[in-house]
């Protein structure tokens, strides 16, 4: 199938861009494309107006943050997940972001698809929203209004929806640092590597607190706090918090059995991160 008739703005800066999705109330912001230019052909999106920000400079930073007390990566909003998957600045400061880059899609859609638009995009089958919410990372977002700060605790609010405004454009997503002595860990199953997860888990474990996110399991990113669980409970003390969904991919009871052996898979790949330092 072929996209419904859009109109096509490519504005040269961000206040340019702030202004044409004003102007509009049924406009997208363009990032990457690997997510909305296939829901226009499918048209299951049809929207009056595409804001390509690909033209705006300066957009694709990936920086290190070190003055705002606890540190972190700032990923801009078109930085490719490419270019954060191979940034070794990124794996030293915050390497959970790595381990999941590695599990996003296949090697072209990670060319061109941006870790911020899969942020926005609020898939809670895709890696990132998940590891954005585990580390309680936020999103930086530009609108009429100016500039605000989205906590990732306030980010996403149903399937596919996030709290980013129709008229606001994602300029980066902050991921704190990994703290010293803690140690995280990702894992999940796919049924060909890049396809999306049928269920995914990542972990953070720093001195007594052990928290594990899911992706695949619920209709937004979920984490469940597993701190002070016995090492053999931890499968179903996660599963007392969480209620997986059954779809055309795999049934709820087998789902509940993914969540139990990755669970424990993670928080241990996690702890022993912490004691090795790697
Ligand atoms: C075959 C295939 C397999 C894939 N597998 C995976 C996978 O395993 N895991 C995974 O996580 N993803 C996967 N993806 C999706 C991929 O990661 C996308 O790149 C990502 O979801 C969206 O990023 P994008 O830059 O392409 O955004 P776009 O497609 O351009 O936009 C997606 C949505 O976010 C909005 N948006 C994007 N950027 C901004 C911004 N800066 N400000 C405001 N709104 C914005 C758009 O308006 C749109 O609604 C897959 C895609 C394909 C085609």
């Amino acid at each position: 199938m072929k996209p419904a008739p859009f109109d096509y703005r490519r504005p040269a800066t961000l206040a340019e861009a702030v202004a044409a999705l004003a102007g509009e109330p049924n406009a997208k912001v363009l990032a990457g494309g690997q997510s909305l230019v296939p829901l226009l052909s499918m048209r299951l999106a049809a929207p009056a107006m595409l804001v390509d920000i690909n033209g705006i400079p300066g957009l694709d930073a990936i920086e290190v943050v070190t003055d705002d007390g606890v540190g972190g990566v700032r990923v801009g909003a078109l930085a490719r997940h490419a270019a954060v998957l191979a940034s070794p600045e990124v794996r030293r400061v915050q390497p959970l972001v790595s381990l999941a880059l590695a599990n996003v899609a296949h090697a072209t859609i990670r060319n061109r698809g941006t870790t911020v638009g899969s942020i926005v995009h609020a898939d809670a089958a895709a890696e990132m929203p998940v590891v954005l919410s585990l580390l309680a990372g936020s999103l930086d977002v530009e609108g009429p209004g100016g500039r605000r700060t989205i906590p990732a605790s306030e980010l996403y609010l149903g399937p596919l929806e996030s709290s980013v405004g129709h008229d606001e454009i994602a300029v980066s997503a902050y991921f704190p640092a990994l703290a010293p002595g803690a140690g995280v860990a990702f894992e999940e199953i796919a049924r060909r590597h890049g396809d999306y997860a049928l269920v995914g888990a990542a972990a953070l474990v720093d001195g007594d607190s052990v928290r594990v996110g899911y992706l695949s399991v619920s209709d937004v990113p979920t984490v469940v706090d597993l701190s002070g669980v016995a090492d053999d409970d931890l499968g179903e003390a996660a599963l007392a918090q969480l209620d997986p969904a059954a779809d055309i991919h795999a049934s709820a009871a087998y789902r509940a059995q993914l969540v139990r052996v990755l669970t424990g898979r993670v928080v241990r790949s996690a702890r022993a991160f912490a004691e090795e330092g790697t």
